[in-house]
């Protein structure tokens, strides 16, 4: 239960309940309340107001082959990845969905073809985002299926791949892995963002998805895009959104609209006068950087647990060099622990087990993107923990 979307209520942590005396500390979703503290300091810098009489029309801008599209929120997405550096958006159709993920079954629908005699492989490499399966096979559809991991698909036919860079749930840095001909891939950018990792192109992709929920956190808002290259594969895309929800929250897309300016402003007015607001990004990699910190400390004292190392970058847009610091820890368990999910919830710490990525029980996947009391009880925890 709460496994096909990240940020469902889990049924067994109660993160909020106090329980013999130790709270539970549930990281098992990439539910990213750390960004609350940023927003709470811009006070009403972003707050929106609608009124009854606005956004009462379906449609958004009929010229555009996204006719729901905002054009107010795309000016703002092409502004953004301008100014980041992370995405060409040159000569690219932007769509919008209700989060990335309808975005990701709505390029499902429109990269495969309508009368194949079977339906096309989808395939990522392992440990891949554990929803991947779970949104590809929930309707059974006749047009594609989920083929498991990228690595061991060998059949020559039409597939479908999935790179996901920076990767969650390990935060590497992805290439396609199966290289046929005829392969068609998704991009999936979610955490291509200077306080995960170091931009050093701007990402030039057929088809590009990404979403506020990793961006500025505002996961609430479910809302996503992607960056299309092809106008046929854009106006399928639309399609389906059309069929599936006739559209995507203009409430929603204004409000997306307003955080992604703000994001955009407090990069751009760097220290000019009274003003002066931290840099979104500036405040959520130094966050980012503090928790690795912390964890990494607390990993290497324990010698039970290890993490992935990754190598330095050069970022082009922060001119930092660092090494990526993902939105998740990629735990292992070493020596005799066979089940590090298990393991970690006789401590009441909640995680995701590396089954449901399609690897071993010995890694477990954490959030490190919950509010800081709960991010410090963790670290505090597992410091607790003796083999
Ligand atoms: N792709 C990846 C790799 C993700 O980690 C997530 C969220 N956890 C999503 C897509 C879905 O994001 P959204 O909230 O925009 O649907």
């Amino acid at each position: 239960k709460g496994k096909l979307v990240e940020t469902a209520s889990s049924s067994v942590a109660r993160s909020d309940v106090e329980d013999g005396g130790q709270r539970d500390i549930n990281l098992d979703h990439g539910d990213p309340t750390m960004y609350e503290r940023f927003w709470k300091q811009m006070g009403d810098k972003t707050t929106v107001v609608i009124s009854g009489s606005q956004y009462i029309s379906y449609f958004s801008d009929i010229t555009n082959i996204c006719w729901f599209l905002e054009p107010e929120f795309a000016k703002t997405v092409i502004r953004l990845h301008k100014l980041v550096g992370n995405a060409i958006t040159e000569g690219r159709h932007i769509v919008v969905g209700t989060g990335s993920t309808q975005l990701y079954q709505a390029a499902l629908y429109a990269l495969c073809p309508p009368d194949a005699s079977e339906p096309m492989s989808v395939v990522s490499a392992a440990p891949f985002y554990s929803s991947y399966p779970l949104m590809t096979d929930f309707l059974k559809s006749g047009l594609f299926k989920w083929a498991g991991d990228a690595h061991k698909f060998s059949q020559d036919r039409p597939y479908i791949e999935l790179v996901t860079s920076p990767n969650n749930p390990d935060g590497s840095t992805r290439k396609p892995v199966v290289n046929q001909k005829d392969g068609i891939l998704i991009h999936d950018l979610a955490y291509y963002w200077p306080q995960y990792t170091p931009i050093n192109s701007p990402a030039d992709h057929e088809l590009m998805l990404f979403t506020v929920s990793k961006s500025s956190g505002h996961a609430g808002a479910r809302i996503g895009w992607a960056l299309v290259k092809d106008q046929e594969v854009a106006r399928k895309m639309t399609e389906f959104i059309e069929i599936n929800t006739i559209g995507v929250s203009k409430d929603s897309q204004v409000r997306a609209a307003k955080i992604l300016q703000a994001v955009a402003d407090s990069c751009d007015r760097v220290g000019t006068g009274p003003e002066e607001v931290q840099p979104f990004f500036d405040h959520s990699y130094i966050l980012m950087e503090k928790r690795w910190n912390q964890l990494r400390a607390v990993v290497e004292k324990s010698r039970l647990f290890s993490l992935p190392n990754f190598s330095t970058a050069h970022c082009n847009f922060s001119g930092r060099n660092f090494e990526t610091q993902p939105a998740f820890a990629w735990l292992k368990c070493e020596g005799e622990i066979e089940d590090c999910e298990i393991f970690l919830r006789s401590h009441q710490i909640f995680t995701r087990g590396g089954e449901h990525f399609g690897v071993s029980r010995k890694y477990v996947r954490i959030s490190m993107l919950p509010r800081d009391e709960m991010f410090d009880l963790f670290v505090e925890r597992l410091s607790e923990i003796r083999s």
